[in-house]
């Protein structure tokens, strides 16, 4: 997606670890317009699948997928990363590692917001190694929900995680791919 390209060129910034930062449009201040045409690119791509909730990851994945979601008309759902005393016992859980963290956590869904009939769109800010993504697939999993695909703002190609889920089988739908950090800056990979 030229758009987020763009963006990426003009106002990511690479730090040491390969992390690429994108702040000041993404994931701390936010690019609204940025963010509907990113829904609207995600919305195109699968509004065949028969899509019936959008799953992501709090907090950075929640505005990625809350206008993918609007653009879908369907439901937006979020995992929570810690537990409260309103997420009683009745919860999908799953243990990723995460990468800019570097540390384990829970994951959980509420079960009420996950079924068996549900076709899920997951999507992310960000693809890298693909943990945070096993761990939600794992949360589809234990609620019997198949996966309409798998909708990527930003994919670290070199981390391995895209080609990873695609030989697996799933749409892995990046709108900006990353072939590598250079000295230069950020180079795409050719689509
Ligand atoms: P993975 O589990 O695929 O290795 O990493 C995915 C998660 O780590 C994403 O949800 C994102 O929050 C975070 N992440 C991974 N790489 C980057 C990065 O380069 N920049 C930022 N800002 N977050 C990243």
């Amino acid at each position: 997606m030229k758009l987020l390209e763009d963006r990426i060129r003009k106002d990511g910034r690479v730090l040491p670890g390969n992390i690429l930062k994108v702040d000041c449009f993404l994931n701390h201040q936010v690019d609204p317009g940025l963010i509907t045409a990113i829904g609207q690119a995600f919305a195109d791509h699968f509004r065949d699948r028969g899509v019936t909730r959008v799953l992501t990851l709090e907090v950075s994945g929640i505005v990625t997928a809350l206008s993918t979601a609007q653009a879908l008309g369907v439901p937006m759902v979020f995992a929570k990363k810690t537990t409260s005393v309103t997420l009683t016992g009745d919860a999908y859980i799953s243990r990723i590692f995460s990468f800019t963290k570097q540390k384990a956590y829970d994951i959980r869904v509420d079960r009420r917001f996950l079924n068996a009939d549900d076709r899920v769109l997951i999507i992310d800010d960000f693809l890298a190694v693909g943990q945070a993504l096993s761990g939600m697939l794992d949360l589809c999993a234990q609620a019997g929900a198949s996966v309409a695909g798998i909708g990527i703002a930003i994919e670290k190609a070199f981390q391995g995680g895209g080609d990873r889920f695609r030989a697996l089988g799933y749409d892995v739908y990046a709108l900006a791919k990353i072939d590598h950090f250079s000295d230069d800056g950020v180079v795409f990979a050719k689509v």
